[in-house]
């Protein structure tokens, strides 16, 4: 793979249109091995409320520590797990790692993210119900974040699977909207706590107004359904801005916090919430 440097400052990921067939081949076999070697681990982005900007959720992200081997990010060893039906036990482990280290987070939510593979995986729900009961974690503080690729393949198939997954108290979040095939329409056919607008949306609806009507619109009707509405990847104050006026009532992005530690995580629960009202505001990333 080629280097992609400078694109992300001080790091780089392969990008998965530079993998030729031989290093996909290689990346599934590193990636059969990474459970057991304990090579994944977790970091969790905070979620801020739009108005007064304390954190009222995390989003765990994984993370491949590959030592001295060329670094890889979720956007390509994902898919080539989902590829590899290796999700299934990436998955499992994700969610109970993320339900372990966030039972000590109790004033907040936390997100997951699940694969379309996953959820196609008829065990999922028996395998949620297990890891809720194992750890102990409350469902009702439990998101899944599902993108629309699962949605469109067989509706009547995903609709059972997620009211199954609703039936333990565990939220639907529709992620990435925006990007896709997914539009308003969806939000009538699905049910979903939660909507999370896509970076791109945040970004093109700074400078184009067709976008800006698109988010605009989106978000009115989202939250006429009682839908909570995210905007991720907010960098710029005047991304948060619009996104605030048109009515997102959470933020995500490297404006307020890049993912961090769960250490790092409970350090800023305490700075931020155990002194009561009195809140900090936007505390430096780590
Ligand atoms: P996503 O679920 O849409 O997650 C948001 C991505 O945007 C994360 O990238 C996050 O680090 C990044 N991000 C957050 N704020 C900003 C910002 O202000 N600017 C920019 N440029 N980026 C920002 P990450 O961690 O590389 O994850 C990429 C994707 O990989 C995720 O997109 C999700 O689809 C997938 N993924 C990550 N962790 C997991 C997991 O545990 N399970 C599954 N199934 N998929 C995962
Ligand atoms: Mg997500
Ligand atoms: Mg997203
Ligand atoms: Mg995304």
């Amino acid at each position: 793979a080629s280097k992609s440097g400078g694109k992300n400052r001080c790091t780089w990921f392969i990008e998965d249109f530079d993998l030729s067939r031989e290093e996909t081949r290689k990346i599934e076999e590193d990636l059969r091995q990474a459970i057991a070697r304990q090579e994944f681990r977790m970091v969790y982005q905070p979620l801020v409320d739009a108005a007064d900007g304390s954190i009222v959720a995390v989003e765990a992200l994984i993370r491949w520590e590959r030592g001295e081997r060329d670094p890889i990010g979720p956007n390509v060893f994902i898919p080539i797990a989902e590829d590899t039906g290796l999700i299934n036990p990436i998955g499992r482990w994700v969610l109970r790692q993320a339900c372990t280290d966030a039972l000590a987070w109790d004033l907040i939510k936390l997100s997951v993210n699940v694969s379309p593979a996953q959820l196609r995986n008829p065990e999922f729900p028996i395998q949620l119900g297990q890891i809720l009961e194992e750890t102990g974690f409350p469902a009702e503080r439990l998101e899944l974040e599902i993108t629309e690729t699962y949605l469109v393949g067989d509706p009547h198939v995903a609709g059972r699977a997620l009211e199954m997954i609703r039936g333990f108290g565990v939220g639907i979040s529709l992620d990435d909207f925006g990007t896709g095939y997914a539009s308003i329409g969806f939000l009538r056919k699905f049910r979903f706590e939660k909507l999370k607008l896509d970076r791109s949306l945040i970004v093109e609806a700074a400078d184009d107004d067709s976008s800006r009507a698109m988010m605009v619109s989106s978000i009115a009707v989202a939250r006429a359904m009682n839908m909570g509405v995210t905007a991720e990847g907010v960098e710029t104050d005047a991304q948060a801005v619009l996104a605030r006026t048109a009515g997102c009532d959470h933020m995500q992005g490297w404006l307020y916090y890049k993912a961090v530690s769960a250490d790092e995580v409970t350090r800023l629960l305490q700075l931020t919430h155990a002194v009561g009202d009195e809140r900090h505001g936007h505390v430096a990333n780590a």
